[in-house]
């Protein structure tokens, strides 16, 4: 799962990068979200202002990062890049706020897992554009107020939840990417499968952006190993044939789970007879973290309607053992 959790291969990094859209008229799909940002960053040039702040949250592979790099670019300002591990101390955060410049984007990836030190040096910095800074030591250590240019935060989270309710309140735009459409997906793959110059149909685009768990990330990785299969096996050209082929050997199954995702849905069937079962114990049944389970695994099975997440713990729907070729045990009324 390290792909998705955004570590990859400086290679696969590079080409992940080629590959982003530049503006919000290449960014497929997102429409609520889309729609928003062009009424307020259309308002924000207009008024001459910095934009409001913007928190985008959702599963990895969405376009959280490739979104606030538009935004920037929309602005016609810089974009400062970090994350929320990466500022281990409020001087981290200081060097980074005083050193942009008026209207700049400042893009904090992971912003849940800022340490409360450096979150409290952002309140001020989000609402008047000021933070206190100590310097000096001992008795003699004194805080100044240091003046910013007004800039955004845009913040980027798995899931809005995980935010502490005053670093929430602070974003004024609050956009929820969702998954992807098979058709959204399709002209992702098709623009994508352009760029990298290897023909493919529009029955081979579908059969890939099918495949994808709703996540342009995935879809572009899947494309490169379809791509990589064609060039080795056939001539290049990726049709629905060549496609299926490649996918059945990187185990994505034919509605696009992988091995985890069957993993998972095993695991609650058949050691905890479909559940209800707590977080905690399919992690350790499967050995893969609470973390990864919950943000990166389970979302795309209960929009896919496969799990349901109740209070008593995880459930495996009907669907979930029609699709492992099991008889649910109330089928037709679960
Ligand atoms: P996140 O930050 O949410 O993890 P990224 O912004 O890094 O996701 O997106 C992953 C990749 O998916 C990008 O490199 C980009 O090529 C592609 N991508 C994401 N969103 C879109 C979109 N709306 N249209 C086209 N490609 C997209």
């Amino acid at each position: 799962r390290m792909v998705e959790a955004g570590v990859v291969s400086p290679h696969e990094d590079a080409l992940e990068r080629a590959l982003r859209p530049k503006d919000l008229d290449e960014y497929v799909g997102q429409v609520k979200a889309r729609e928003q940002l062009e009424i307020f960053i259309g308002a924000a040039r207009k008024r001459g202002e910095a934009l409001d702040h913007v928190l985008l949250f959702g599963p990895p592979g969405l376009g959280k990062t490739t979104l606030s790099h538009i935004i920037a670019t929309e602005l016609g300002v810089n974009l400062r890049q970090t994350s929320g591990p990466v500022l281990e101390k409020p001087k981290d955060l200081a060097a980074i706020l005083t050193n942009l410049e008026r209207h700049d984007v400042l893009f904090i990836d992971e912003i849940h897992r800022l340490s409360p030190v450096v979150e409290e040096i952002l309140y001020p910095a989000l609402e008047d554009y000021q933070i206190d800074i100590m310097i000096g030591e001992g008795p003699a250590a004194r805080s100044i107020k240091l003046d910013l240019q007004p800039f955004t935060l845009v913040g980027a989270t798995t899931r809005a939840g995980m935010l502490t309710n005053p670093l929430r309140d602070r974003f004024g735009i609050v956009a929820r990417l969702e998954f992807y459409t098979p058709e959204e997906l399709q002209r992702i793959v098709t623009r994508s499968a352009g760029l990298l110059g290897a023909p493919i149909d529009a029955v081979g685009a579908m059969e890939v952006a099918r495949r994808s768990r709703g996540t342009p990330r995935i879809a572009n990785r899947l494309l490169r190993r379809v791509r990589d299969y064609a060039e080795v096996k056939g001539d290049g050209r990726i049709d629905k044939a060549m496609a299926d082929k490649a996918l059945a050997m990187l185990d994505v199954d034919p509605i696009g789970f992988d091995v985890m995702d069957r993993k998972l849905l095993e695991a609650i069937i058949h050691r905890f007879d479909g559940g209800p079962v707590g977080l905690d114990n399919v992690a350790a049944a499967i050995g893969e973290e609470r973390e990864t389970i919950e943000d990166v695994i389970e979302p795309y099975l209960i929009q896919q309607g496969f799990l349901q997440r109740t209070p008593r713990g995880r459930i495996a729907t009907a669907a979930a053992f029609r699709h492992l070729g099991l008889a649910a045990p109330q089928d037709g009324d679960a």
